[in-house]
């Protein structure tokens, strides 16, 4: 698969706005800060097309960027941002629960996590939300550069089993800010969408 040229095509904050066409969709989750922007700017080889450090939950809208004009990359918002008002969360609901009411139309699922924590219960619940749609999918641990050497091991165990991901899905330590793990991430994601 080529991943340039990538474009911001464009923001949907309801499901009338969701793409549909013929090209495979890769589904990118994450809670807020984890750096899912810069995950994907790093798999992308951009440095800001996804939007870094924006304020954080602010934008709850789905954002596609076509990819070597063969492959969208679909931004889901970010959740978990504590001082998002309520109202704010309910969108956030609603507009997964459309998203993955269709679930054919994912291809491929890229959920990040902070390598260095204990997933969330809403990384839980995005992570039963990808498992039930049955799509393959890849679980990355992002900040790996923060980590010491010893926290590795048990920290990639400790999101599996608190995820409790079945063997086959993989789970990729990663740092968007030293670009650890970048080439497997465009290996995974080529392999997935057949490109
Ligand atoms: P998003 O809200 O999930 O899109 O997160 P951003 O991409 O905006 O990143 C949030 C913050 O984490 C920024 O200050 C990034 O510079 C930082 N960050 C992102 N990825 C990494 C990483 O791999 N390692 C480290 N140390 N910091 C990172």
């Amino acid at each position: 698969m080529r991943f340039e040229p990538s474009e911001f095509v464009k923001s949907a904050g309801a499901k009338s706005g969701f793409l549909r066409d013929d090209r495979p969709c890769v589904v990118f989750s994450g809670k807020s800060n984890v750096g899912k922007s810069s995950v994907i700017n790093c798999v992308l080889g951009r440095k800001n097309l996804a939007r870094v450090g924006s304020t954080p939950g602010k934008t709850t809208n789905v954002n596609y960027f076509l990819v070597g004009n063969a492959v969208w990359f679909v931004d889901l918002p970010g959740y978990g941002y504590a001082r998002v008002p309520h109202a704010e969360r309910e969108r956030w609901g609603k507009l997964m629960e459309d998203f993955f009411a269709e679930p054919e139309r994912i291809t491929f699922g890229v959920q990040i996590v902070d390598g260095r924590h204990k997933p969330t219960e809403l990384d839980g619940v995005m992570n039963e939300l990808f498992a039930s749609c049955g799509c393959p999918r890849v679980v990355v641990a992002n900040k790996w550069d923060k980590l010491k050497k010893s926290e590795m091991e048990p920290n990639l165990a400790l999101i599996r089993e608190t995820l409790a991901l079945p063997e086959e899905i993989p789970l990729l330590p990663f740092s968007a800010e030293k670009r650890t793990g970048k080439q497997e991430l465009r290996d995974i994601i080529s392999e997935a969408v057949s490109l």
